[in-house]
């Protein structure tokens, strides 16, 4: 029967096609779009990554620097991507409560946001959150669909522009990243409460207390009582009871990846 050949070429084809654009975000197994490769993520990660060490005050206070270098160690250690250049910045800035990871696995944590960490595990918590985003390629998530909903679905990866500057900073934006636009774009709930999943059990596996992240995010949520306008980190990124209570009922869950020191 030809016809049913037919439709069944098509239909393993049209698959096949779909397939293409799909991910799978680990630990997690979330399907997720994905329209944009992991080189062109990476490529663009290396890109901002050296325009922020052209544009900010990185710190050189030996015991911080080598306090993030060695956390951040230990989680890139057990993330399972050899194919990331990792490498760990501190910038000067003790107004600003904030950290990142760019695609491609280069980390950017605020001295603001130090005294909110005041531990490793506590310090393990932000990074093993922002690294999740990378691993989990959140900000690639996020304009493959805003590429999608602006196509009508019919986007092929061939149509994004990278070389547009445009492109490129609403990229980075998808990454939190703002030096060049000044607005910061908040992940979905969904993409932070994976995040804090996946973080949990990086956590567990450098061998980290995962219940130190609900201690890391109650000095979150102290941290924007009676300020007018909350730090960076919060603005995308709410501490509140929700968010609390969900990483509590997940600690059990990250513990089974634990390993010893
Ligand atoms: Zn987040």
């Amino acid at each position: 029967m030809k016809t049913s050949l037919f439709l069944r070429l098509v239909l393993v084809s049209g698959l096949a096609a779909l397939l293409a654009y799909c991910a799978k975000a680990p630990y997690t197994e979330r399907s997720q779009l994905m329209l944009v490769s992991q080189e062109q993520e990476t490529q663009l990660g290396a890109t901002a990554a050296k325009d922020i060490l052209k544009k900010e005050p990185i710190a050189n206070d030996p015991n911080t620097v080598e306090l993030v270098r060695r956390v951040g160690e230990r989680i890139a250690a057990v993330a399972d991507r050899p194919d990331f250049s990792w490498a760990f910045y501190v910038i000067d800035e003790p107004e600003t409560i904030n950290a990142f990871c760019l695609p491609g696995g280069k980390v950017f944590v605020y001295t603001g946001i130090l005294p909110l960490a005041p531990d490793e595990a506590q310090l393990a918590t932000v990074m093993g959150h922002e690294i999740a985003h990378a691993l989990a390629r959140h900000g690639a998530e996020r304009m493959s669909m805003a590429l999608a909903a602006e196509a009508g679905g019919a986007v092929a990866s061939a149509a994004l522009g990278f070389s547009n500057p445009t492109t490129a900073n609403a990229f980075m934006q998808a990454y939190g990243v703002a030096t060049n636009v000044g607005v910061l774009l908040p992940y979905s709930r969904a993409q932070e409460s994976e995040a804090d999943q996946i973080g949990l059990a990086l956590m567990a596996k450098a061998g980290y207390d995962p219940a130190a992240a609900v201690t890391f995010w109650q000095n979150m949520e102290k941290a924007k009582e009676g300020k007018a306008k909350p730090p960076a980190f919060l603005s995308t990124h709410p501490a509140d009871a929700e968010r609390i209570a969900n990483i509590e009922r997940l600690i059990p869950w990250a513990r089974q990846y634990s390993r010893p020191n």
